[in-house]
């Protein structure tokens, strides 16, 4: 291929354009991801900048890895492909051939009710809960631990499950962590101590779909949601603010249109952890636009903050005194 040809195809191609007439978009180039299974759009098609992003499986590049990856074709044939399209502008004929077969939609897995029960008996040998109790009244801390069905775990000494339990009350996994009972943060040390209770039971072919953190919170009430990124900071600020439901997603790539879905119709705050702001605000705009019935707004009370990783956690627990 002669690097005219493809200096061609970069300054005339429009991704927008080519992507439009591939799969439906808004006008502001959004539109539902051909490259994994979801019910809402999470692609993002920059006219400008000559790309596009998924926001749900990752999914990136520019006009010519659209074109290869949507119809499994070579760099080469979707180069030429570009090129007729531009050339002959009658390029319905030929994408029609081109249906993007579905991903096969498997059986979302679930985590047996007996193992749950088990690991939220009590909490006498969970750092975590240790921790909590260092903080907050007794009381707060069983509380906490029942709404949010905290679990003690023996695959490390003291271990906590943060477990995934949706809207239907099934359980779709839990996290194993293991904290410091005496500074609240994780052990990483000689390795991260996190794994998934789906992991450790080696359940055969499970399917992992994660829900929110906190997810069965939602039911029965029409309140306003708030959420973080860690499991902990949603226990810590539910007790300290009890008029929100307090959810975790994990991480922002968690945060995707699809499970976002259970919060339709509501009002929702995200809490960046500091220095991921621009992030999130970018996030927010984008679920603004894919979910209109539903409003995200970005928290900006650690906006100005800058040590890095410092979240609403820490900001509760540095200003206890504030609250009691
Ligand atoms: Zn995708």
């Amino acid at each position: 291929m002669q690097s005219s040809q493809l200096k061609f195809i970069k300054e005339k191609a429009d991704i927008l354009q080519v992507v439009k007439s591939l799969i439906p978009l808004t006008a502001k180039g959004y539109g539902k991801c051909p490259f994994h299974t979801e019910k809402s759009g999470s692609l993002k098609v920059e006219s400008k900048k000559g790309i596009f992003k998924c926001f749900g499986c990752g999914a990136s590049g520019d006009v010519i890895d659209f074109v290869m990856k949507y119809k499994s074709i070579t760099y080469k044939e979707a180069f030429t492909w570009i090129a007729d399209f531009y050339r002959i502008g009658d390029f319905k004929d030929q994408a029609k051939d081109f249906v993007p077969e579905p991903a096969k939609e498997l059986p979302v897995s679930l985590i047996p009710k007996n193992i749950f029960i088990r690991s939220i008996r009590h909490y006498f040998h969970n750092n975590f809960y240790e921790w909590l109790n260092r903080h907050f009244a007794p009381e707060s801390c069983f509380h906490a631990a029942n709404q949010y069905f905290i679990g003690s775990s023996k695959h490390w000494n003291n271990a906590t499950v943060f477990w995934q339990v949706d809207c239907d009350l099934s359980i779709r996994s839990g996290k194993i962590m293991l904290y410091n009972p005496e500074t609240g943060k994780r052990i990483k040390e000689p390795y991260n101590h996190i794994n998934w209770v789906h992991k450790v039971l080696d359940l055969p072919d499970f399917n992992l779909k994660q829900c929110f953190f906190g997810e069965h919170l939602l039911n029965g009430n029409n309140k306003m949601v708030c959420i973080v990124e860690s499991e902990k900071t949603a226990i810590v600020a539910s007790i300290v603010y009890p008029d929100q439901v307090w959810l975790a997603s994990g991480s922002l790539v968690n945060l995707t249109a699809e499970r976002c879905e259970v919060l339709k119709g509501r009002e929702v705050i995200l809490f960046p952890d500091v220095g991921a702001f621009p992030a999130w605000e970018e996030k927010a705009e984008y679920l603004n636009q894919v979910m209109p019935d539903t409003h995200f707004a970005v928290d900006q009370s650690l906006a100005n903050y800058t040590q890095k990783g410092f979240d609403l956690c820490d900001y509760i627990i540095d200003n206890l005194n504030h609250f009691k």
